[in-house]
């Protein structure tokens, strides 16, 4: 299939993306149209910010069962779309320290509602929707019967979570371990978090918007291809299960493995 138009929408709580570098990023390698638009979730109504609080998941380990939210979270919903002030107690992947403190939807059900949210028109094979979010994609899996974070939700129109990049990939067993000694001895795990900065993407990372670029790719590809992911991890493609991985082929190795650069070029060139 071919893409005449991508469509991204921005996520303004994280400058860090540079839309506009992403931009410039997609046209330079495909050579398609990329507008950039408002992030869908600003201004929503009441009825869709129900509906985005309708995704949210409570237990990991149950399959998606639609959530009924309460007056308290529809309010929280409606100010966390809107990136306005966000109310005391409750944690949203930047003030929470654990990935179960952390708000999460299911990342087909949100697709959903953003779908709904385009115009009709719009929805068509050759444009490509891409929508950036702070909120933290999960999918659940089969295979072992629970919720996991997913950084890139790969469909027209996809969406790259920006929590999902921090989240989703694993830490290594060193820093967990030391994490781990430090809340025992109750000490500062900033000095900690320092120690390991170049081991994994934190949140407002100046490098948020390279490792974008890499999902990005990914959900190009799956649109061009039906396939997303490269299992080389020489390849910005690869689908990283560890944050230093992650970070080894979005920055360090930074380009295509030979055969999906190949892909590319038939398709483009
Ligand atoms: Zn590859």
């Amino acid at each position: 299939m071919n893409i005449s138009k991508i469509i991204l929408y921005d996520e303004p709580s994280v400058p860090e993306i540079q839309i506009n570098k992403l931009k410039k990023f997609i046209s330079d390698y495909i050579h398609t149209d990329v507008i950039i638009r408002n992030n869908l979730f600003n201004n929503a109504n009441e009825k869709i910010i129900e509906k985005i609080s309708k995704c949210r998941i409570f237990d990991i380990k149950s399959p998606f069962k639609e959530h009924n939210p309460t007056e308290e979270e529809l309010q929280f919903e409606k100010e966390y779309c809107n990136n306005t002030k966000i109310m005391e107690g409750t944690k949203t992947p930047e003030t929470a320290k654990q990935i179960s403190e952390i708000i999460m939807y299911d990342g087909f059900e949100i697709r959903n509602v953003l779908e709904s949210l385009i115009p009709k028109e719009e929805l068509v094979n050759d444009v490509l929707h891409i929508i950036f979010t702070n909120k933290l994609t999960c999918t659940y899996d089969q295979n072992d019967f629970r919720y996991h974070g997913r950084a890139v939700i790969c469909s027209n129109p996809s969406i790259i979570s920006t929590a999902g990049m921090v989240e989703a990939p694993g830490k290594s067993r060193e820093y967990c371990f030391d994490i781990m000694k430090a809340k025992s001895l109750g000490s500062d795990l900033e000095s900690i978090k320092k120690q390991y900065q170049n081991e994994f993407l934190d949140y407002h990372d100046e490098r948020t918007s390279k490792i974008a670029e890499g999902y990005l790719l990914q959900a190009i590809f799956y649109n061009l291809t039906g396939e997303a992911f490269c299992e080389s991890l020489d390849c910005r493609l690869n689908n990283a299960h560890w944050q230093k991985d992650l970070l080894y082929s979005q920055l360090e190795f930074g380009k295509l493995c030979e055969k999906h650069q190949l892909v590319l070029e038939k398709l483009y060139l």
